[in-house]
């Protein structure tokens, strides 16, 4: 065997195979929570006696590391309205604007969730993840702050 190949075969083995790239494994799920109301007022109460975390939708994730695998688990709980059909026209528009700017809120924390996973998961097997953690729970919260949890950005419904 020439040093060609000896290096070949070295590089070879120091070159981890393309599974090792691959995104860590994920348990989504979502959890809905009926609400009930054909006035806002109604709606506001439900969503508040319905709340997760003191909030009207939360997302929950965590990111697990056994050996060399990363597992990204997402939990989210969305409000879903079981009074639309009866409602008048203009509280199915309010909910709609409402609960499209939550969803966008939520989809941000997922984001946030998959992008601590990923990186935790780039970092190698013997890495220490809680710093990366911390950086992306100080960005998440500051997301929150910066747009009330959803609040500046329409996730919200007003009393009538
Ligand atoms: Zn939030």
């Amino acid at each position: 065997m020439g040093r060609l190949a000896i290096l070949a075969l070295l590089l070879a083995a120091i070159v981890p195979p393309a599974t090792a790239f691959a995104r860590p494994a994920e348990s989504y799920a979502v959890i809905y929570k009926s609400v009930t109301g054909t006035t806002a007022n109604q709606l506001i109460a439900s969503l508040n006696k319905h709340r997760t975390q003191g909030s009207w939708a939360f997302t929950y994730w965590k990111v697990t590391r056994v050996g060399c695998r990363t597992t990204l688990t997402i939990r989210q709980t969305l409000p879903a309205w079981q009074d639309s059909g009866r409602a008048p026209a203009v509280l199915r528009r309010k909910w709609n604007g409402f609960h499209a700017a939550l969803l966008a809120h939520e989809a941000r924390h997922l984001q946030f969730a998959r992008s601590a996973a990923a990186e935790i998961d780039a970092m190698g097997c013997s890495a220490d993840p809680v710093r990366v953690l911390r950086k992306w729970i100080a960005t998440e919260r500051a997301f929150d702050r910066r747009t009330q949890h959803g609040i500046k950005t329409g996730a919200t419904l007003r009393y009538e």
